[in-house]
């Protein structure tokens, strides 16, 4: 496989962009080598600038559930583009992709748009802390919430894949005000309580694991912490920024029964294009600015193209026996995975809910952020780029999920799988 193209075009931006690029994982630091530029996708597959085709298991990191260039979502951002691109004025997409929201996920009664999974958690936590009065936030190693000061600790893959449990330039005050409980743990989160007594105004979580790679909560985590949270004045705060419209239509939400207090979204909610959420409670929701003192806002949120592509995505979302599909084919990919390891005495833990996946080099469950930071993280970079030689595209980290979209075929995941078993042969 040639990448000459990739590589000149890397050496570039090197040269303006820090890293030569705009989100850190993409520059393939934890497994070494070129990323391939890409050009084009389609469905579920992408083009790089040398001409080399790739089965994608990336989805660009979540959002591309219906594939790459869906046509629903093409026509509706084009359509939406030919009317203008911005006014800084209420739209009727806003409210209509508000309703979508408000019907899947019936806790949140209010909610923001606003542009990126990070604004959604750090406008979250905002309003949860002028709503209580407080100011301590528990979190837990291995989440990711974005990288708003005070959540870049312990959070999962980018700050794991790097080795800065603490970014640098975060103030050590911000940070001092978000305590970090273990996943899975509810003692180490009823601890925290216990030590900090009406100072603390919401727990945050990812309902579903997804920043060090799948990890599906433990039965009874989830309602434990609502419990907790309960029993101490606290917000319940989920992140649904992966989980939402993909583990279920209604999230992890209504895969599991809960209602949180408050709910961040992002990623699938835009179909590709940048858009994030918050809501939840409306006597929650009515602290934010204009109707009340917490202030919030944003030159480009709700923006036209945003929500036309996030309302063609949610459309095609809600037609029957789409997350049926998700789960069948989340399911052979996991079946392949399982296999292609036991073919070739190769120890994987493939961890899956859904349509989203992690096979860690582990020989044992993994169900903790200390059990998923014992893979081997060497295996996975080899296995890595022995499936982008064999032309499959998974996420450059080992803790990251691999996501599968309904432009995904049986044939295309049995071809995954074998490519797999290649790769895992080779190491
Ligand atoms: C991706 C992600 C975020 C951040 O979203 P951005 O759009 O990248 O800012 C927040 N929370 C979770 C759980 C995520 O996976």
């Amino acid at each position: 496989m040639r990448l000459d193209n990739s590589e000149r075009l890397f050496a570039r931006a090197r040269r303006l962009i820090p890293g030569g690029v705009n989100s850190p994982v993409r520059s393939f630091g934890a497994v070494g080598g070129t990323p391939p530029f890409i050009v084009s996708g389609s469905g579920a597959r992408v083009r790089d600038a040398d001409g080399n085709e790739y089965l994608d298991f990336v989805g660009s990191w979540g959002p591309l559930v219906l594939g790459h260039a869906h046509p629903s979502v093409v026509e509706a951002v084009q359509r939406a583009a030919a009317d203008g691109t911005s006014f800084g004025a209420p739209t009727e997409r806003e409210l209509e992709l508000a309703e979508l929201i408000t019907r899947a996920m019936p806790s949140i009664e209010m909610l923001r748009l606003v542009n990126s999974g990070t604004e959604a958690a750090m406008s979250a936590i905002r309003i949860a802390r002028a709503y209580t009065g407080r100011s301590k936030l528990i979190k837990f190693n291995g989440n990711y919430h974005g990288h708003a000061d005070g959540l870049l600790v312990k959070a999962g893959s980018g700050a794991a894949t790097y080795g800065v449990p603490t970014s640098a330039g975060v103030p050590l005050g911000y940070a001092a005000e978000t305590l970090v409980a273990e996943y899975n743990d509810l003692p180490s989160v009823e601890a925290l309580f216990d030590a900090n007594v009406n100072q603390i105004a919401a727990v945050i979580v990812e309902p579903v694991a997804g920043n060090m790679g799948v990890v599906a909560p433990a039965d009874g985590f989830l309602a434990g912490l609502h419990r907790l949270c309960d029993d101490n004045g606290a917000l319940l705060i989920f992140d649904e920024v992966i989980t939402g419209f993909r583990v279920a239509y209604g999230g992890a939400q209504e895969r599991y029964r809960m209602r949180p207090d408050l709910t961040c979204l992002g990623k699938i909610i835009g179909g590709g294009l940048p858009v994030g959420a918050y809501g939840g409670r409306a006597d929650v929701m009515q602290m934010a600015a204009p109707l009340g003192p917490a202030y919030q806002a944003g030159t480009l949120s709700g923006n036209p193209l945003a929500t036309a592509a996030g309302i063609a995505c949610l459309q095609e979302l809600a037609k029957p026996g789409v997350y049926e599909a998700l789960e069948a084919l989340g399911a052979e990919t996991e079946a392949g995975l399982r296999a292609a390891g036991d073919a070739v005495g190769v120890e994987v833990t493939v961890n899956r809910v859904g349509s989203a996946l992690t096979a860690f080099f582990a020989g044992s469950p993994v169900t903790t952020w200390e059990e998923a930071a014992s893979s081997d993280t060497g295996r996975y970079a080899a296995f890595f780029h022995g499936l982008l030689q064999r032309g499959v595209y998974v996420a450059p980290s080992q803790f990251e999920a691999a996501f599968v979209s309904l432009a995904h075929t049986s044939e295309g995941i049995a071809f995954a799988a074998e490519q797999a078993r290649e790769a895992m042969a080779s190491l």
